[in-house]
């Protein structure tokens, strides 16, 4: 299996290259170039999360990795789960159920993902004997998951900048907490924007990195973190029905990964009836299969901000393949202008979204009302990502058919003052995130300019 870019240049790349370059260098994104199918007789039967994973991410390693090499690397990946089984699904009623995905050590889902990127980067590297910096910025959940992930391991050192604002306290605390030798937190003073240009010309400029060293990304479009997220859509779909009935999944997204993951295991042959796109007041997707309208505004703070995002960087894979049917010159000719010129399809073309998608877009006050409604109908506090998917649901209910499962994406415990608006209480608080509470932070503070943050980071690599 080698690996092409939507726009076509970039190509005949395997798992490792890719892995380790993150953006294709047309600036497209990269894609398999085949789906591989899935064998649902022997799927069915597998009982654990590690068991799916086992059998999925094999499928996409082939060109850089032995399959016993990935199944123990594999063996040692997701850790620090409070589940016995990573994942727990509740149904809560008889045809809705809530995947909740974050009882890793972060509290979120991307520790799926991150987890898995940081165990193939720390492979790669040991065996090209070579040492990398992870570069990013955060508005949410990305660093902590990321700086989790690769805190033990001593060829990475982990960089992160952390704009003020809209984060909360924990959010923040998770990241300037730990207190590891090579993880380096950075409270920036700017915004997440700020942040995330000192972060491109750090790409660009590589000013800072040592001979032999890589300059790795943790942002949502590397395709390592596609594949750890296609396992819990499988093995989700097993539990429920072993895979004979199609489902439906609400998903709460910004950057599109998430869902862009449930489109690929359908691709790989899991039965899907429909994804709910549920955004929140950042609506370029909602706009998208409302009106064929892709349109970059600028940004608003909400109360779920890990997806206060303007565009959503992995829907050009949808574009790609499920609606130009893997035409890389009519990809690159939509992206070559974005957003300056904004995507709008032929309509017969976009017309195909209704097919597989349907979308809604909550506010605020709608994602609080959900917490409180959900909390009363089924005595269960839903954080405010995860109410976002939940509203959609019932707005969308009569377009439904067949069971539906909605992604709990982030534990409510890291929002605490949202669920005090929403009157709300928890009664357990994961023993970490209330630990994180009252340790000691450690962070530097430095303005937002790329000069002083390069320094910093020659100084300490
Ligand atoms: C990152 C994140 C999302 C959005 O995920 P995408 O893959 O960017 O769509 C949703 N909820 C939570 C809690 C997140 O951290």
């Amino acid at each position: 299996m080698l690996f092409h870019s939507t726009r076509g240049q970039d190509k005949d790349k395997t798992f490792e290259q890719i892995l380790m370059q993150g953006l294709a260098d047309d600036g497209g994104l990269f894609m398999p170039d085949y789906w591989p199918q899935v064998d649902i007789e022997y799927l069915k039967n597998l009982e654990s999360f590690i068991d799916v994973a086992k059998y999925i991410v094999p499928l996409y390693t082939g060109s850089s990795f032995k399959k016993e090499d990935v199944i123990e690397l594999l063996n040692n990946t997701w850790h620090n789960f409070e589940e016995q089984d990573l994942i727990k699904i509740t149904q809560i009623k008889q045809s809705t159920s809530i995947l909740e995905l974050y009882h890793g050590p972060t509290a979120a889902f991307k520790d799926f993902g991150l987890q898995l990127a940081a165990a193939f980067f720390n492979k790669t590297l040991q065996t090209q004997n070579k040492t990398a910096i992870v570069f990013g910025a955060t508005s949410g959940d990305t660093g902590s998951a990321a700086i989790d992930a690769c805190k033990d391991f001593d060829v990475i050192k982990s960089f992160i900048l952390i704009p003020h604002g809209n984060m909360s306290e924990i959010q923040r605390k998770q990241m300037t907490t730990v207190q590891s030798p090579n993880v380096h937190p950075i409270i920036v003073d700017g915004t997440f924007d700020d942040c995330q240009d000192i972060v491109k010309n750090g790409f660009k400029q590589r000013s800072f990195l040592k001979k032999n060293q890589y300059l790795l990304a943790v942002n949502s479009i590397n395709w390592v973190r596609i594949i750890g997220q296609i396992c819990y859509y499988f093995y989700s779909a097993i539990k429920i029905n072993k895979l004979s009935k199609p489902l439906n999944f609400s998903v709460p997204t910004g950057n599109f990964g998430n869902v862009f993951a449930c489109y690929a295991a359908s691709k790989m042959g899991m039965p899907l009836s429909k994804i709910i796109v549920a955004v929140n007041s950042n609506d370029i997707l909602y706009r998208f299969f409302k009106n064929n309208d892709y349109s970059k505004k600028t940004v608003s703070e909400t109360i779920s901000p890990s997806m206060d995002i303007s565009v959503a960087s992995n829907f050009e894979r949808l574009i790609y393949d499920f609606f130009l049917n893997s035409n890389s010159e009519l990809c690159n000719k939509l992206y070559n202008n974005f957003p300056e010129i904004s995507i709008k399809l032929e309509d017969s073309i976009w017309k195909k979204s209704s097919e597989l998608f349907l979308s809604h877009s909550v506010d605020d006050d709608a994602t609080i009302q959900c917490m409180k409604s959900f909390y009363e109908q089924h005595g269960f506090i839903i954080d405010p990502h995860t109410a976002v998917a939940a509203h959609a649901v019932n707005r969308l209910e009569e377009e439904l058919m067949n069971e539906t499962v909605i992604l709990s994406t982030a534990h409510p415990a890291k929002f605490p003052n949202i669920l005090r608006n929403a009157d709300l209480k928890l009664k357990n608080i994961p023993k970490r995130l209330d630990e994180v509470k009252n340790k000691k932070e450690v962070a530097v503070n430095i303005p937002s300019s790329d000069k002083l943050i390069f320094e910093y980071i020659i100084k300490h690599n």
